[in-house]
């Protein structure tokens, strides 16, 4: 039986590493941190974790979990509802509703879990999404496990959005679907203009904060800082996994009905095992942390808007980006390839992206900032992106 399905996955395979497109996973011998070693004993600096404020390796966040883990031990063993529900889990929902301003909370294992149980719990086939064609693999999953009417808007287009709220109109309810910010060129959603729209065409909005919280607004309290929307948005959905501590778990936050009938039909949550309790206490460690002061963000922001301003100086094609994430446009899969691994020889550990991850011919190498580059770590970066552009005809 298998030596058909074999042949058929062998020659998919091959094809792939034909295409120069095998993703080949690099191996890290030391914490996550914007100096790592790799696999041989190389030190690289780090542009390409989601590791916005430097806290994967965070010491207080690391004693937070030993912590709670010698005093409520290791896993719940349980999903919430049955016997998998402790105070920390609580306490941490409670803190993220005081981060964002919103009225109630509920974990999840991963974002790409909140995401997935969110709308088939909340909508039928009587209701619309309405959602932007850049959206998060989870979103794009998470409706089509929905049996409400779809519409798609190009990214952050207000008049295609506008367009697809009209012919939405023939649904019972309507909910408007974006990233906060989009992963891949580190542009923010035009939250003020979606809000308008939706108030306008009788719609809920719901912000995927994945890659903003913690990162966009004046103190990194996310899109809805930023557009002075707080508490103004039905539903925000977010991870553990970036800015907040770079380990694992999800959220759901918004208004008070909406994550109660989550907590009763969501199937990730109803389904799937709780985080264990040294998680939700040093991701209870990370909101202490934040709302201590602004040290972290300020220093992202800092570090951001140099490395940019860098970049574009010497010649590269960015993005134009209000987020930590400068892509660096190449445009050829293979070349984008060679040229990360040319930075990785320079010590600088980046990551080059290709169809199907951005579009046909978009190729590109996607740098990520963090509160932990030093002044140092930032000029090799940007120093080493020089070189290896002059050597590979990217710059004159
Ligand atoms: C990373 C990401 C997710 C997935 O988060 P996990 O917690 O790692 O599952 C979901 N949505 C967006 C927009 C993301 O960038």
């Amino acid at each position: 039986m298998y030596s058909d399905f074999q042949k058929y996955l062998q020659t998919t395979l091959a094809e792939i590493r034909e295409a120069g497109l095998y993703k080949n996973e690099r191996v890290i011998i030391t914490p996550q941190s914007s100096g790592i070693q790799v696999e041989g004993g190389k030190d690289v600096i780090n542009f390409c974790a989601n590791n916005y404020l430097g806290l994967a390796d965070n010491k207080e966040l690391i004693q937070a979990a030993k912590d709670r883990m010698d005093a409520r031990g290791y896993g719940m063993a349980s999903v919430r509802f049955i016997c998998g529900t402790q105070d920390t889990h609580k306490m941490l929902e409670k803190a993220i509703s005081d981060f964002f301003g919103t009225e109630d909370t509920i974990l999840y294992a991963a974002c790409f879990d909140a995401n997935g149980g969110l709308f088939e719990p909340l909508l039928t086939a009587e209701d619309a999404i309405i959602s932007d064609a850049l959206n998060h693999a989870s979103i794009i999953d998470g409706v089509r496990l929905c049996k409400a009417v779809r519409y798609r808007y190009a990214n952050g287009d207000m008049a295609d959005l506008e367009k697809q709220l009209q012919a939405a109109q023939a649904q019972r309810f309507r909910i408007i679907a974006t990233d906060g910010v989009f992963s891949m060129d580190g542009n923010v959603c035009p939250l003020d203009k979606i809000y308008e729209l939706a108030q306008k065409y009788n719609a809920l909005v719901m912000v995927d904060e994945s890659h903003s919280a913690g990162v966009v607004g004046k103190t990194g309290h996310g899109v809805t800082e930023q557009y002075n929307l707080r508490g103004k948005i039905e539903i925000l959905t977010g991870t553990l996994g970036k800015a907040f501590g770079g380990s694992v778990g999800g959220f759901t936050t918004g208004k008070k009905e909406i994550i109660d009938l989550l907590r009763q039909r969501s199937r990730p949550y109803l389904f799937s095992n709780s985080i264990p309790p040294m998680i939700a206490a040093a991701g209870l460690k990370t909101f202490e942390l934040l709302t201590r002061d602004n040290t972290l963000q300020d220093r992202l922001h800092k570090n951001t808007d140099y490395f940019v301003a860098k970049m574009k100086a010497a010649g590269f094609d960015i993005k134009p980006t209000q987020s930590a994430i400068c892509a660096v446009m190449l445009y050829d899969a293979r070349l984008s390839q060679e040229f990360a691994a040319a930075l990785q020889e320079e010590g600088i550990y980046v990551t080059g992206f290709y169809y199907p991850v951005v579009p046909q011919g978009q190729a590109r190498i996607r740098v990520q900032l963090s509160a932990a580059h030093t002044q140092e770590q930032l000029d090799k970066g940007i120093a080493a992106f020089i070189k290896v552009g002059k050597a590979l005809g990217v710059l004159k």
